[in-house]
């Protein structure tokens, strides 16, 4: 079977709203490289999407996947419950930021973790209002598209949104704005749009995924910790890019001391199992009624024996250490590439192994280089690589690493990205 071929199948057949990025089958794939239907293989920079840390096919994951689909694959965890929810509610419950008293719940998608998030604020507060940031993503759900911040291609066509969703701007040192700006302009969201005292919950990305890579300042969230406490309002740290050892701690939000009212978890929570959770404060959990949250899958017995395994992995093989030297390894090749094209790369930044390049043209922070960030992109598989995009205007490429990944094939990787850039 050729690429082509299937590529021409897929088109017919599936609807381009799912388009993909490269035109490249997978036939399989091991810890940090992809093999494709042609025989070619890929070095992932992509985890698919950050969420194979633990590498694909981890043997540890296969055989925990294995045990629990011998002994069954489904009752409900809503109908007939299983250990293997509760043991994974009282590891996340253990390791996330927060309170003692926490509880879980499991849902399969990020988005829809988002989204029962908002549920248990607002069932919580009884309060309407919910505060996103510019630049931010948090599904394509239609709550969740509301709460992004970018409109295309997420939200493009896709109106009437929920209303009570109001928009402050992420503070981005970068793009000259300051902590200072930031906090100034939800004061006055809070004058003119609406009153504290309407506002359910407040949801921030500790670090920006789609939007660009850009880390809030701990003295930001510090600032929004102590306006949620004053005003009664619900903090909601979005940590399914950057949960699981992706940025160097577990979850990120740890950086900077704030402990979060509740806290997202996908991607990376079950090496591709879907499987997400909301963890947080079990007063501000138990707010809705039995039945009101999860679904038919959430907390699926074969991805909870998945997710479990990959915490093992994680703590057995050192990953959230590791993610801190695979981050330096591509900070230090890319930074030595920034030094030869300042014109065209503006900044090179990492936290942990979420490790970003932002493109410009003629080193003017406010000249996007989407072009070029797209050619790279286009051009990424003849080079073997498997690369990603991110940015308001899509000119960041993103290197999300397997957190298992070798240095060997780190160098490798890189050496081939330097060629690919140089050569365009
Ligand atoms: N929130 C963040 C920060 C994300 O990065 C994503 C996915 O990229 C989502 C929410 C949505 O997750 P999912 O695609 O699993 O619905």
């Amino acid at each position: 079977m050729k690429n082509e071929e299937l590529q021409a199948r897929k088109s017919k057949v599936i609807a381009r709203g799912q388009g993909n990025v490269y035109p490249v089958f997978v036939d399989h794939a091991k810890n940090a490289e992809i093999w494709d239907v042609e025989g070619k293989r890929y070095i992932d920079f992509g985890a698919g999407i950050a969420v194979s840390n633990t590498g694909h096919s981890h043997p540890k994951i296969i055989d925990a996947v294995k045990a629990q689909v011998d002994k069954f694959s489904h009752t409900c965890v809503m109908v007939n419950p299983y250990g293997v929810a509760v043991e994974l509610a009282e590891k996340l419950t253990a390791i996330a930021p927060g309170p003692s008293e926490k509880k879980a719940i499991f849902v399969s998608t990020g988005a829809e973790a988002v989204e029962n998030c908002v549920k248990i604020a607002r069932a919580h507060t009884g309060r309407r209002g919910v505060i996103a940031f510019n630049g931010g993503f948090h599904g394509r759900t239609n709550l969740t598209m509301a709460l992004t911040g970018k409109i295309s291609p997420y939200k493009h066509l896709f109106g009437p949104f929920p209303g009570d969703i109001f928009h402050a701007p992420f503070p981005m040192e970068c793009h000259d704005v300051s902590v200072k700006d930031a906090l100034k302009a939800l004061d006055n969201l809070f004058k003119v749009d609406i009153a504290p005292s309407d506002v359910a919950a407040i949801i921030i990305e500790p670090v920006q995924g789609e939007g660009g890579f850009y880390a809030a300042p701990t003295e930001f969230l510090v600032a929004l910790r102590k306006i949620c406490d004053e005003q009664g309002i619900v903090l909601i740290a979005d940590e399914i890019q950057t949960g699981f050892g992706r940025t160097g701690k577990m979850f990120n939000i740890e950086y900077s001391g704030v402990e979060p009212d509740l806290i997202t978890m996908a991607k990376g929570i079950a090496g591709g199992f879907p499987i997400a959770a909301v963890v947080g404060k079990s007063e501000i959990m138990d707010a809705p009624l039995p039945g009101g949250l999860g679904g038919t899958y959430g907390g699926s017995p074969v991805a909870c024996a998945a997710a479990l395994a990959v915490l093992e992995i994680i703590e057995e093989e050192n990953l959230v250490q590791r993610s801190n030297e695979i981050g330096a390894l591509f900070n230090n090749k890319l930074s030595q590439l920034q030094a030869k094209h300042p014109d065209l790369i503006l900044d090179v930044r990492n936290k942990g192994s979420m490790i970003a390049m932002e493109l410009v043209q003629g080193s003017d922070a406010e000249q996007p280089n989407t072009a070029l960030t797209q050619a790279i992109i286009a051009n990424a598989a003849k080079y073997g690589l498997v690369l990603l995009a991110c940015g308001f205007y899509g000119n960041v490429i993103r290197f999300l690493p397997a957190l298992t990944i070798s240095n060997e094939l780190v160098e490798e990787g890189l050496s081939s990205f330097v060629r690919l850039f140089e050569d365009l």
